[in-house]
């Protein structure tokens, strides 16, 4: 029998839930499930915690309203609420089996059976359960030695299960991608292999969900490759060819000791076109934020090099701003992560962190001033002046700046 000691099970916000549950369904109705068991299980990190529980929804909601803690109905079809204790969300569902199921969409039915639960869950080593002493359960029987042996593998027949649900496809690659070791189990490589088609039909969020997921891994590069020699990668984000670069940014983030980040792994992946990428992001209904990012990362029209001098540097700061300038530059280190100019490359990020770009001197107020008609030639003078200004390496010189408008002033007004 293993007994996990997590402080998250200790923690008075997990017991109150515990004890509102336990008050309505007694000793037993409620066990933490999944991600939670199976992450303390290998000492890894804990971010949410799922409880599953005998109790229907609706006693859920009421034990918990009995407690006094915040009841939010997020999938109550699903048999899920999700209480709040002390600002921490805990995700309670009810026990299920699976009724039918079309490959998107399932309908299940509440049970107090332990073992169906467990069988409709994807992965054995999502499979498991521990009860509020942390004593931990695995009706699989195969499920803790799966998780310890970094073996994904699928609750039952792995084709059976892909049809029931396609994003399975995708999170066999993620869970490999997080938690796998070694070759990826050979049925269930198979049967994604095999069944892959249908992922193309499954709404685009589930999807790229599971894909920032698995780029967020701290290598995910085995399970790509996996992902492309299937040839779900094609199928299920199409426009992801630059292995080899996003390779070398995981290289690069290793030699800077930096957090996996996933959106620029996506960039390494995508190719340096901007419209290719905006319609990637429309394609997969990324945020709008990541879709930005994606396109100003991705211009090549401002090509930077590790010879750069601290000038030309700056230059290319103002143009893009600070954070697509740190993205392009470690996109391009990315091309040679190995090479002699890391130093180079290490010193042009630093730049690019400190150095933050200055605003023009002179605004569209000072151009009236010095005798511009209001209208298009305003910005036209400035433009003129920011030039300038650009080329002589951003002086705080408001005199100096002022002087060239008057000049400029000069030449361009009629
Ligand atoms: P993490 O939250 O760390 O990414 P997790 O294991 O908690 O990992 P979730 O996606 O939060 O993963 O799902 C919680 C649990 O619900 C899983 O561990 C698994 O048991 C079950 N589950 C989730 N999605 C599916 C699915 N599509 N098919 C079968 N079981 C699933
Ligand atoms: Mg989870």
């Amino acid at each position: 029998m293993i007994n996990l000691a997590a402080a998250w099970i200790a923690d008075p916000r997990t017991v109150a839930v515990m004890d509102a549950l336990e008050a309505a369904g007694g000793a037993g109705c409620a066990r933490f499930v999944g991600g939670a068991v199976r992450n303390a299980l290998l000492g890894a990190v804990v971010d949410d915690i799922d409880i599953a529980t005998t109790l229907t929804p609706q006693a859920v909601s009421a034990a918990l309203a009995a407690a006094s803690l915040r009841a939010v109905p997020t999938g109550i079809d699903h048999g899920t609420v999700t209480a709040i204790s002390g600002g921490r969300p805990f995700e309670i569902t009810t026990l299920r089996r699976d009724v039918s199921t079309d490959g998107r969409h399932a309908v299940v039915a509440f049970t107090d059976d332990w073992a169906l639960d467990a069988g409709r869950r994807d992965f054995t080593m999502n499979a498991l359960y521990a009860d509020r002493a942390g004593a931990v359960l695995d009706p699989t029987g195969v499920g803790v030695a799966d998780a310890l042996a970094g073996r994904v593998a699928f609750v039952g027949d792995p084709q059976t299960r892909i049809r029931e649900d396609y994003l399975r496809v995708m999170r066999f690659f993620r869970f490999h991608a997080w938690y796998g070791a070694g070759e990826p189990d050979r049925a269930a490589l198979a049967a994604c292999a095999a069944l892959k088609g249908p992922v193309a039909a499954l709404a685009a969020e589930r999807v790229s969900k599971e894909l920032m997921k698995l780029l967020a891994a701290q290598d995910p590069r085995a399970a790509l490759a996996a992902m492309a020699e299937t040839g779900v990668l094609a199928i299920a984000t199409p426009g992801l060819e630059n292995l080899g670069r996003l390779s070398g940014l995981v290289e690069v983030e290793a030699q800077l000791m930096a957090e996996p980040d996933a959106g620029l792994r996506l960039a390494a992946l995508l190719d340096d076109d901007p419209p290719a990428s905006a319609a990637f992001a429309q394609r997969l209904r990324l945020p709008n934020a990541l879709r930005d990012r994606l396109a100003a990362a991705l211009d090549p029209s401002l090509a930077l090099t590790s010879w750069m001098s601290p000038r030309e540097a700056r230059r290319a700061v103002y143009q893009i701003g600070q954070a697509a300038f740190a993205d392009r530059v470690k996109l391009t280190w990315a091309a040679a992560p190995n090479s002699a100019q890391a130093p180079q490359w290490r010193a042009l990020l630093a730049l690019g962190e400190t150095w933050t770009p200055p605003t023009l001197p002179v605004s569209g107020v000072d151009a009236v001033a010095a005798g511009t008609p209001k209208g298009p030639l305003v910005g036209a003078v400035l433009r003129e002046v920011e030039a300038w200004w650009i080329d002589q390496d951003f002086p705080d010189d408001r005199a100096a700046a002022a002087e060239r408008l008057k000049a400029v002033v000069q030449g361009m007004v009629p």
